[in-house]
């Protein structure tokens, strides 16, 4: 459920008519709703209510400091990949001990960052990596938590761009060889092994891969607790989709998703972190449009809008599906026709979608792609030279923009002209 619904004709975020904003911030522009969030972070904690446990909110989903700290005010903790997201979350009031470092590729100084600022644990994710933190860490006189994060080789059913759990992927060290590597963890100086960290994908419509993950993950607790190690964590990553189609089966929902982990690990008197990302704030936002040009073409009709790629780039990346839908509602019964909904960018790829239904629109409407509040700003740009789509954040009946607009000016002056041209 979300707080994106029509009244009096107008399509609202929570009390506040989408047109009001495009009218004061103009359009393109990100729009969520805190109400939103609030609801689906709870969600997740009442699913884990049964255990101790810390939600570690998934910062690259969206990493505006005012969604993080709404986020950290409900007493989320935060799962980042890199010094940047780190930033983010401490610059959110985030306390270290609240932040889990997740990614394949940490370098040494955001390690040395994240241990100076404070952190809960490190996801390692290689043999190399474990070693450069345990030699940091000497070199820094600290000792830091760590689980290693498994890969559990299961099949998450998802998109292949976000699956992460099978052996091809690069994420994590095989399941099989894992013993041997939180042997090496334990004798390496600096590092204290805390848990166990396991991601299996994103978009997971389906509880079985969990089952099949969390099964595993449960059965290696066993077998390092009898090779002497002291697991008391485990991180179950993030990745529980969302309903991206309106009129389509739902995803399960969190507390499903709770009663699988606790089917399967419940029983080993473990913390339990879990890491999401999309499925907090994927339908908490709207990404707000405006046509430009309805263009007749040859068999087929194109909306024209002034949101593109560099703004929402899943379609043209994953091929992925935003309903689109007219701000003002449209007349019960009105007649639709088929349009292929494009931005303004050169490439065929800059393309949202093709034969959406729509009401008879004219330029200067306005639409809203829905559940674009994940992977939607992050992944913005500034291709084209398109200054960097705007966010805003409603809770009740009023608003604050929450990142601006750039002008020109503020987008040009980061370039430098050197000297010598
Ligand atoms: C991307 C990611 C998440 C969040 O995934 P969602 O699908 O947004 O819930 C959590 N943990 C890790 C390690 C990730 O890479």
């Amino acid at each position: 459920m979300d707080h994106f619904n029509y009244k009096d004709g107008q399509l609202h975020a929570e009390d506040v008519p989408l047109s009001r904003i495009a009218a004061e911030v103009g359009t393109p522009v990100y729009v969520y709703s805190a109400a939103t969030l609030t609801r689906h972070f709870g969600l997740f904690r009442q699913a884990l209510d049964w255990t101790d446990h810390l939600v570690c909110f998934a910062v690259k989903a969206n990493s505006n400091l005012a969604v993080l700290k709404l986020m950290a005010d409900q007493g989320a903790g935060m799962d980042v990949v890199s010094g940047g997201e780190y930033a983010r979350a401490k610059a959110a009031g985030v306390p270290g001990e609240r932040i889990v470092f997740s990614g394949v590729g940490k370098t040494v100084s955001e390690m040395r960052q994240a241990i100076e600022g404070g952190i809960r644990q490190f996801n390692i994710e290689s043999e190399p990596e474990m070693r450069a933190l345990s030699a940091l860490a000497v070199s820094m006189g600290a000792e830091v938590p760590v689980a290693i994060r498994v890969n559990p080789d299961v099949d998450a059913k998802t998109h292949e761009k976000i699956a992460t759990g099978k052996s091809e992927n690069k994420f994590g060290i095989p399941i099989a060889k894992s013993r041997q590597v939180y042997a090496e963890a334990a004798a390496l100086p600096g590092l204290k092994v805390v848990g166990i960290d396991v991601h299996i994908g994103s978009q997971l419509t389906d509880l079985d891969p969990y089952r099949a993950a969390y099964a595993k993950v449960a059965d290696l607790t066993r077998a390092l607790r009898a090779d002497g190690h002291d697991i008391t964590r485990l991180d179950l990553g993030g990745g529980l989709g969302i309903p991206y189609r309106r009129d389509n089966n739902a995803p399960p929902l969190p507390i499903e998703y709770g009663q699988v982990i606790r089917d399967a690990v419940g029983d080993l008197g473990c913390e339990i972190e879990i890491e999401p990302g999309r499925n907090i704030v994927g339908n908490a936002g709207v990404l707000l449009s405006s046509v430009i040009y309805v263009k007749e073409g040859e068999g087929r009709d194109f909306l024209i809008v002034d949101a593109a790629m560099n703004d929402l780039l899943r379609p043209a990346m994953y091929g992925a599906h935003h309903d689109i839908v007219p701000v003002r509602e449209a007349a019960l019964g009105a007649e639709l026709r088929p349009f292929d909904v494009v931005g303004p960018v050169c490439e065929s790829g800059d393309t949202f979608q093709k034969g959406t239904q729509l009401p008879s629109v004219a330029a200067g409407d306005l639409i809203a792609f829905r559940s674009a509040g994940a992977y939607g700003a992050v992944m913005a740009s500034e291709y084209n030279s398109r200054p960097l789509v705007p966010e805003v954040l409603v809770s009740g009946d009023h608003f604050a923009v929450i990142r601006a607009r750039p002008t020109f000016e503020e987008m040009l002056s980061r370039d430098t002209i050197p000297e010598w041209l």
